[in-house]
C-alpha cells in the first residue's frame, strides 16, 4: 500500500505540491464533464509535446518559446484545490502537451492514486513502453489515444509534422495494440478534416481500430500552423465507409 494513504490533507498538500510540480503543468481545469465522458473531473495538462499537428489547439503546451510551466505556488494551489475536493471530483484527467514525455508522471499518478482518485490519461501513443508500465501497474482506469493518420509515415508527417519518424510510427501502432487488448476503459480517437482525411485515409484508420473509434469535429479555431482545412461530415465518413448508420459500424460521433 502505498505510504501516503493514511496521511494528513496537509502532508498530501506537501506531497503533491513536488508531484505536480514535476510533470511541469501549464494549465489546469478544476472542473469538467467533457473531458472524461460520464465523470466529473479535474484536467490537468502536461507541458511539451513531440508532435506538431497541424490542428493542434493548446500551441502554448506545445511551442517552446510559449511555454511556461507553472511556479510552485501555482502547483500548491493545484495539489490544495485537488486535495480539498477529491471527495467532490470523481477523477482526474491528465492530459497535455503529451504526458507521457514526463519522466516523472508515474510518481504523479501514485500520487493521484494516494488522493483515491480515478484516473484518465490522455496520449498520443508515443511512449508505449511507459503506457505498457502504466497498464501493468494499475495507474490508470481510463486511456483516450489520439489516432492522427493511417500508420504510415508520410500520412502522419502530413498531419503531424517533420518531426515524425518512422519508428515513432511504431510506437504509435504498439500503444494502439497494447490498449486494445487491456480490459480497461479505451478511446481511440481521431480528428477529422479535408482535404487530408480522404476515402482511403478513413478507411485505414476504421481497419486499424477494434472497438469504437471516436471521431471529433475538426474546430478551425485556434490551430498550430495556418491551414486550409474543413471537417469531414458525418454522413460523408458513414458513406466512405458503406454504412448507414454509425452504430453499426462501431463509430461514436463527438
Ligand atoms: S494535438 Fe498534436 S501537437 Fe497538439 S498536444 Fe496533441 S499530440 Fe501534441
Amino acid at each position: 500500500m502505498n505510504r501516503v494513504v493514511s496521511a494528513t490533507p496537509g502532508e498530501l498538500v506537501a506531497h503533491g505540491e513536488k508531484a505536480v510540480s514535476a510533470v511541469l503543468p501549464g494549465g489546469f481545469l478544476k472542473q469538467s464533464f467533457i473531458d472524461w465522458p460520464g465523470h466529473i473531473a479535474a484536467v490537468l495538462y502536461t507541458t511539451g509535446c513531440n508532435m506538431r499537428c497541424v490542428y493542434c489547439h493548446n500551441p502554448g503546451l506545445v511551442r517552446p518559446e510559449l511555454i511556461r510551466p507553472y511556479g510552485a505556488a501555482e502547483c500548491r494551489r493545484i495539489a490544495d484545490w485537488l486535495v480539498g475536493n477529491r471527495n467532490l471530483l470523481d477523477g482526474v484527467v491528465v492530459s497535455g502537451g503529451e504526458p507521457t514525455l514526463q519522466r516523472r508522471l508515474p510518481g504523479f499518478l501514485q500520487w493521484l492514486r494516494s488522493c483515491g482518485f480515478r484516473v484518465k490519461l490522455d496520449t498520443n501513443g508515443t511512449n508505449p513502453q511507459l503506457l505498457e508500465e502504466l497498464l501493468h501497474e494499475h495507474m490508470v482506469d481510463a486511456v483516450s489515444m489520439d489516432l492522427k493518420a493511417p500508420l504510415e509515415l508520410q500520412a502522419h508527417r502530413e498531419v503531424c509534422g517533420r518531426g515524425i519518424t518512422s519508428a515513432m510510427v511504431d510506437r504509435i501502432s504498439r500503444s494502439l495494440e497494447l490498449l486494445q487488448a487491456w480490459d480497461g476503459e479505451v478511446e481511440i480517437r481521431s480528428t477529422l478534416f479535408r482535404p487530408f482525411h480522404d476515402h482511403r485515409a478513413i478507411r485505414e484508420m476504421y481497419r486499424s481500430v477494434t472497438g469504437t473509434w471516436t471521431i471529433q469535429s475538426y474546430s478551425p479555431r485556434v490551430t498550430l500552423e495556418s491551414m486550409e482545412a474543413a471537417p469531414c461530415e458525418k454522413e460523408d465518413i458513414l458513406d466512405m465507409l458503406g454504412a448507414g448508420d454509425d452504430k453499426a459500424v462501431g463509430i461514436r460521433f463527438r
